[in-house]
């Protein structure tokens, strides 16, 4: 059952591992919250682009775990960013999950190219005020974005959610985020699967009687990171939360530290826009 919380930069309280709802079909998506609900989860992850925002909600208002007890994470399009497009963005998504406000509002990725993030940085400061969100952080952003948000505003996001896995352990903005005090949230944590074989998780897996998949997230928190797997399956769900009877030791988490390879599974934050 649940899991341990961090603490966030407001004040707050981050569930460290929850649940993610990429690719979630809309009509499935009310069944897999209530089924991650059920199985003990505290964190969702959603995004406008997923397309799946009022089963998210459906999902929440159907299950009997209480509203407070659930902490509820969307994201603002790339298309949307900008003061009175990111502000109608935010109403809609709200709208759409049934809710006068979230706990996290993140900006989805950076866009360098549209040079809008910071003013979009300033309409979420703002509407943390106004209590549309309770906290405010972003993702996919890099080192240098991170700089132009928090010295233009003073304002640190709560977290950054970015690709992470074994083939790409971002171990630049890790000591980043670390020495700022931002969460660093890890997607596709699994890494698409890629890692499954790799010697030191299957050593893991035999010496622990675990599954690679639990060893990776087994991983993904004791660097510290909170961690949003995706499963649309109930056994999946749970087999991804049954990882708190066990740990890596150090020359397990040592071994890890090997196959970073500079892989993404996703696009470069650089590039994407
Ligand atoms: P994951 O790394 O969580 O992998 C999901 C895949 O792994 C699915 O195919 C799933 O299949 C399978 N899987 C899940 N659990 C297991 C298991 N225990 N054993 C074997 N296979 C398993 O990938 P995602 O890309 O979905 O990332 C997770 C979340 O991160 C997303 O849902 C989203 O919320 C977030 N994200 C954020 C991004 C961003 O830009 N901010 C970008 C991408 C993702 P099955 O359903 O059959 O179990």
């Amino acid at each position: 059952m649940a899991t341990a919380g961090l603490a966030l930069n407001d004040g707050k309280t981050l569930p460290q591992l929850g649940f993610g709802l990429w690719q979630v079909p809309e009509d499935q998506t009310a069944r897999v919250v209530r089924e991650g609900l059920a199985a003990g989860y505290r964190l969702i992850d959603g995004a406008a682009i997923y397309g799946n925002e009022a089963g998210l909600g459906e999902g929440l208002r159907s299950s009997p775990v209480a509203r407070d007890e659930v902490f509820v994470t969307t994201k603002v399009w790339n298309d949307r960013q900008g003061t009175a497009s990111t502000r109608k963005a935010v109403e809609e998504s709200l709208a759409r999950i049934g809710l006068p406000s979230v706990d996290l509002m993140l900006i989805h990725w950076p866009c360098p190219e549209r040079g809008m993030f910071l003013e979009t940085w300033k309409t979420l400061i703002a509407l943390r005020e106004e209590g549309k969100v309770a906290s405010i952080g972003v993702s996919n952003f890099r080192v240098a974005d991170l700089e132009v948000i928090i010295g233009e505003t003073g304002v640190v996001p709560v977290l950054n959610q970015i690709e992470l896995h074994p083939r790409l352990q971002q171990a630049e903005l890790r000591a980043f985020h670390a020495a700022q005090g931002i969460v660093t949230q890890s997607w596709t944590p699994l890494g698409q699967g890629r890692c499954f074989e790799a010697a030191p998780v299957r050593a893991v897996a035999a010496r622990a009687g675990k599954s690679p998949a639990q060893v990776i997230l087994r991983w993904h928190l004791q660097l510290g990171c909170s961690v949003i797997p995706r499963s649309t399956r109930a056994a999946g769900l749970a087999e991804n939360l049954d990882i708190f009877d066990f740990s890596l030791t150090e020359a397990e988490m040592a071994a890890m530290s090997t196959l970073e390879a500079g892989e993404r599974t996703g696009p470069d934050p650089a590039e994407f826009n």
